[in-house]
Order: C-alpha cells, then structure tokens, then sequence
C-alpha cells in the first residue's frame, strides 16, 4: 500500500512514536491521544514528556492528587479532559491487580471510560491494540472528500456513514489490516502536510492514482468550506477578592466551580458570574476577550479589597454564598490553570502591585 510506504518514510518523529514500544504502549497512546484533543502538536510535545516523567504508569496517575496534575497540564486548555483522564485512572487501577493494568479490551470498553469518544477510542484501539477501526478527524475527511471528489461541506454528519465506509474499504487491504493504527495515523498526517486546505502537494501524494478531485482538477471545490458553530458573545464579571496576609502580602479568593458552573467545571479559579449586581466596593480594573469553544467571552475584572476577617464576616463569601481558597499573591499563578484566569491574574498584577 503507497499509503504506508509513504508514511514510513515521512511520518514526523514525535515522541510518542519514537520507538515500537511506545507506539503501542497503551499508557503513553491514551495520554498523547487525550493532550491532542483540541491542542497543537508543539505544545502537546513537552507537555507529553513532562506527564510521563511525573506519571510513568496509570497506578501512578491513578494516586495524584490535583495539585500533583496541575502544572503538568498547565497551558494545555480544556482543562475537564484531564480531570476525566484521572477519573479514568483510578477506575482502570481498581479493575487491574497491582502493577498489571487491565485496559479496556475493544474501542467499546474505552468509550465508556470518562471523556472518550468516538474519536480518542478509535485512535487509542487501532494504535495501541491493532484493531482495524476507522479514525476520523478534520484531516481525514478533506482527504476521502478530495479521494471521492464530494464537494459539501466536510463536516455534514451526513458524510460520516461515506466516510466510514470508505475507511472500512481502505482498511481491508491487508497491508493496512495488518497496521490499522498506522494506516489511521498515515490517513491524519498525510492531510496535515500533502492534501492541505489549500494548494495540496498533489505531485507528493501516495494516493494521487486513487483520487477523484486530482483527474478532474477540482481540488480547491472539495471539499466546500466547513460549516461554522455559530459564536455566542458573553459578558462575565470575574471578581478577584482580595485581603491582608499573615506576612504584610495579600491572599487572593479562589472558588472551586462545581458541575453547575457555565464554563471550565471542576477547575479553581476567580468567581464569574453573567450577572450584572456586584459587591459593594468592587473596584473595575479593566476588561479582556477570551473564547471558549463557540462562546467570545468579554470578561470584566474587578477587585474586591477586604480587611483581615475571619470566615463569616468575608463579604465574597456572603455574596457568593461559597467558602474560597485563600492563597498569597505570590503563589496564585501556580494555581490557576485556566488562560481566563491567567488573563485576569496578569491584568490585575499589571496594574497593582499584590
Ligand atoms: S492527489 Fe492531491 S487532492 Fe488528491 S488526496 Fe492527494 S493531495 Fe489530496
């Protein structure tokens, strides 16, 4: 199969695919698999090595605590995924005797684990247990719309049944039932860097024979552009409680944000809140853009400065109705996990000095 060929000649060498041991490592395929949700490979690069140094297993991931876990993921993004990859940790360490996992045996049996889905299963079975099931992302369907010359938008859900049947095809080759997991990973990177939205390197592509578009010069139509999520605009008031520490420095209010919370669920942070009524004396310290998937955030940052109290008489704790972490100013950045945060931290500490 050209297709193989050409991506044992060319694959990128990336560290979770340096030798056959990783590559079908279980551990080291669901970890990279999770970080590249969502996240640029540059990024995910020394974010993977610095997970796998702290956490070499999942027994060990399995017994972190969130302050271990946190500046490991720190920069990422998405935060929740990594809250249910430790979720995920723990049910496969209490299923497995000590030092042996038992990871789940077929793509269904990682679906049900904490935030896999049909993609991350796919992707974690072909690479990590050599089953022949199709991996579909962003890349591979603009390759199967050029192969099959489908001129709509790539990401109708109509399309998936062609796609998966033409994967299905595609796989039952068998050089490529032999290696589904590079076939599917072959698939991925040939659309990152040959069958790219714009002016493919069609004279480069293994499987130039095989395509439709390329005969029939209609490579810039297929596919059509993608459909848009429409983008939600949301006003947040993030309030930044602050009070006198032991020391003469300030401690700052962090809030754990529960399941009912609009946005980064699970994670510790400054409260926000879309309503409009404040606490007295809040002080507005200036504003900033951030998204979150289809959401265009214009969050406002104000300050509220507290006396010394003591727990009941906190006015963030009366009119949040929640208890906060309190943590010196020096240490809040190695807290935040969140680019809100962050982005709110750093737009405070510009203006004062904490
Ligand atoms: S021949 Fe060109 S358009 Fe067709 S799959 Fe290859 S790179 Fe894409």
């Amino acid at each position: 199969m050209q297709l193989l060929a050409w991506y044992d000649q060319n694959k990128r060498p990336l560290p979770w695919r340096l030798d056959q041991a990783s590559l079908r490592d279980p551990y080291r395929t669901w970890i990279s698999e999770v970080m590249l949700q969502q996240t640029l490979i540059p990024v995910v690069i020394p974010a993977y090595q610095r997970f796998l140094d702290k956490f070499p297993d999942v027994f060990t991931l399995s017994q972190a605590t969130e302050d271990d876990l946190r500046p490991v993921v720190k920069g990422l993004g998405y935060y929740r995924r990594f809250g249910m990859l430790h979720k995920s940790a723990k049910i496969i360490a209490a299923a497995s005797a000590p030092g042996k996992p038992l990871w789940p045996e077929n793509q269904e049996g990682w679906k049900a684990l904490p935030g896999i889905g049909e993609y991350t299963s796919a992707a974690i079975s072909s690479i990590a247990f050599g089953i022949p099931v199709p991996v579909i992302d962003g890349n591979v369907e603009r390759v199967l719309c050029r192969l099959a010359d489908i001129r709509k938008a790539p990401n109708l859900p109509e399309l998936k049944p062609q796609y998966r049947r033409m994967l299905t095809k595609m796989l039952g080759n068998p050089v490529a039932t032999a290696r589904p997991g590079d076939f599917n990973q072959a698939m991925m990177e040939l659309g990152q860097r040959v069958c790219t939205p714009k002016n493919p390197d069609c004279d480069a592509c293994p499987v130039s024979s095989e395509c439709t578009s390329r005969k029939a010069k209609s490579q810039h139509l297929a596919p059509a552009p993608k459909i848009r999520p429409a983008y939600e605009e949301v006003r947040l008031q993030m309030i930044i409680g602050l009070r006198p520490g032991l020391d003469g420095t300030r401690e700052v209010a962090l809030f754990r944000r529960g399941s009912k919370s609009r946005f980064l669920k699970g994670s510790r942070g400054f409260w926000f809140s879309e309503a409009w009524d404040l606490p007295i004396g809040t002080q507005n310290v200036g504003a900033f853009r951030h998204s979150i998937t289809k959401h265009k955030i214009t969050a406002d940052v104000q300050i509220l400065e507290m006396k010394a109290t003591t727990k009941k008489s906190c006015r963030i704790s009366k009119w949040t109705k929640e208890s906060p972490d309190w943590v010196p100013a020096g240490a809040v950045e190695d807290e935040l996990i969140s680019n809100l945060d962050v982005k709110a931290w750093r737009l405070v500490t510009r203006r004062f000095q904490l």
